[in-house]
């Protein structure tokens, strides 16, 4: 039967697509095939971004890339058109894209048969395509567990009277879904979109439906770490954590290090991080979608420099931070190489919006954070940081919703002072997280298990 071959399907947003890369690296290190189905859009997009062109633009590092259309022209920064098209054009090119390839197998074109398809939680229907060909499953969550049992709690907070029937707040209230687990505000659920309702349906009932695929998955794996979220674990056990997924890059060659980035990084400012202080750096950084506004970023700019410190900021997808500073004091970038800036001994603090995949790649380089969350899960990853592990701390807002520039200069000093608590307890949350990746970790063995269990078919 050859070796076993497991296809990949990412939700086609960067916070995603560069987690199960990285999954798909290491199942192609353990002897796996594995085919990486992007959207034509975002492959094209991944194959100019790499930092050296590839010999062959379909397999890199091992893994093979593949596209399907996403049947979107220039839309698909409106809001609603790329999660429709998710829903209701891809699930038609993936079974067609595997029937081709099983058909390309039975007449010995070269083909494999798939072994698994590994699909992204959010992608419901992609575990029902599998199951129609009788091909075995496992989904992926990129996010916390916590956002996962989150979700799989809609119907007691329906019962419990928190929430209606199409997911809007009843009342106004922090809760704990159990002892341990970070406190969440019911206006601030994944799913609450108070300005836009339909949208906020969609969401919430594509939460429900993919509760329900997910049910005959074999395996249900999460980016995350068991110490990290040891309540959600166990309300949840059939969550299995394999995170952070990320660890291994640092071995990785210069040319195949951006595989999976929308965006070319730029190395130059690792260069000027060898050049800074020894944890003296702010780096700052957004993550890939664009969400403040003009009035929060010349704050930020303006109390950034009252702290005179060094600063990194990403500027990703076109907000131009309004920067006065001495010109060798700040270095402004529109994609940085961010796991090897995080690593960099000089970075002292991440301000940061609390995207999991940040989250976990500022908590495994023992980085405390400045939060700024603004959508979807990013308030539960703010909540873990500041009230949970207590690595971080979060900003006030002035009467108009702005944080102020002065609030800004506090709490980075805060945060930055010498021997600070909170870098003691990042670097104490660091250990835990590196304990689960090593030999006899939990990941470690979860990750494991999941090589030899793909693997058992085939032999
Ligand atoms: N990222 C990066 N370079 C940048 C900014 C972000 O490589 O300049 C990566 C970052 O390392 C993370 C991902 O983009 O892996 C963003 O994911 P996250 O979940 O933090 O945020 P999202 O973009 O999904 O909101």
């Amino acid at each position: 039967m050859g070796r076993p071959h497991v296809m990949v399907i990412p939700y086609p947003a960067q916070g995603h697509v560069l987690p199960l890369m990285s999954f798909s690296r290491y199942l192609a290190s353990q002897g796996i095939q594995v085919t990486f189905v992007n959207t034509e859009f975002n492959h094209n997009r991944i194959i100019t971004s790499l930092s050296k062109p590839s010999q062959d633009d379909h397999v890199v590092d091992g893994i093979k890339l593949v596209s399907i259309p996403d049947g979107l022209d220039e839309e698909r920064n409106v809001p609603g058109k790329l999660s429709g098209s998710v829903l209701h054009f891809l699930p038609t090119k993936v079974e067609e894209l595997i029937k081709t390839m099983i058909s390309e197998t039975s007449s010995g074109c070269g083909g494999a048969v798939i072994s698994c398809v590994v699909a992204d939680q959010s992608l419901g229907w992609a575990m029902e395509v599998a199951a129609k060909f009788g091909i075995r499953r496992a989904a992926f969550c990129p996010a916390a567990a916590a956002s996962m049992v989150l979700g799989f709690s809609i119907q007691k907070l329906v019962d419990d009277g928190l929430i209606d029937y199409d997911g809007t707040p009843k009342v106004n209230k922090a809760i704990q879904l159990s002892p341990g687990m970070p406190e969440m505000e019911t206006d601030k659920f994944v799913w609450v979109c108070l300005k836009n309702k339909d949208s906020q349906r969609n969401i919430f009932n594509l939460m429900l439906q993919n509760n329900k695929s997910i049910e005959s998955v074999d395996w249900l794996l999460c980016n995350s770490v068991f110490e990290l979220e040891t309540a959600a674990f166990e309300m949840s056990p059939k969550i299995v954590p394999i995170g952070p997924i990320g660890l291994a890059h640092h071995s990785l060659e210069e040319g195949a290090k951006s595989l999976g980035s929308f965006l070319p990084e730029d190395r130059d400012c690792l260069d000027w991080l060898d050049q800074q202080i020894p944890g003296s750096v702010i780096y700052v950084a957004f993550g890939s979608f664009e969400f403040m506004g003009k009035a929060q970023l010349d704050e930020l700019a303006a109390g950034l420099e009252l702290t005179k410190r060094p600063v990194l900021w990403v500027t990703s997808y076109g907000h131009q931070p309004p920067i006065r500073f001495e010109s060798d004091q700040v270095i402004v970038v529109r994609w940085a190489p961010q796991r090897e800036v995080l690593s960099h001994r000089a970075i002292g603090c991440f301000v940061s919006h609390c995207g999991w995949n940040s989250t976990l790649e500022g908590v495994q380089n023992g980085i405390p954070f400045l939060c700024i969350p603004y959508f979807a899960d990013q308030f539960i990853n703010k909540a873990y940081i500041c009230d949970v592990w207590k690595i971080g701390l979060g900003f006030e807002q002035d009467e108009g919703g702005v944080i102020s520039r002065l609030e800004v200069k506090t709490k980075i000093d805060e945060i930055m002072r010498d021997n600070g608590e909170f870098k003691k307890r990042a670097i104490k949350i660091r250990e835990i997280v590196m304990k689960n990746v090593v030999k006899d970790g939990i990941s470690y063995e979860n990750l494991n298990k999941f090589v030899n269990w793909i693997k058992s078919e085939v032999n």
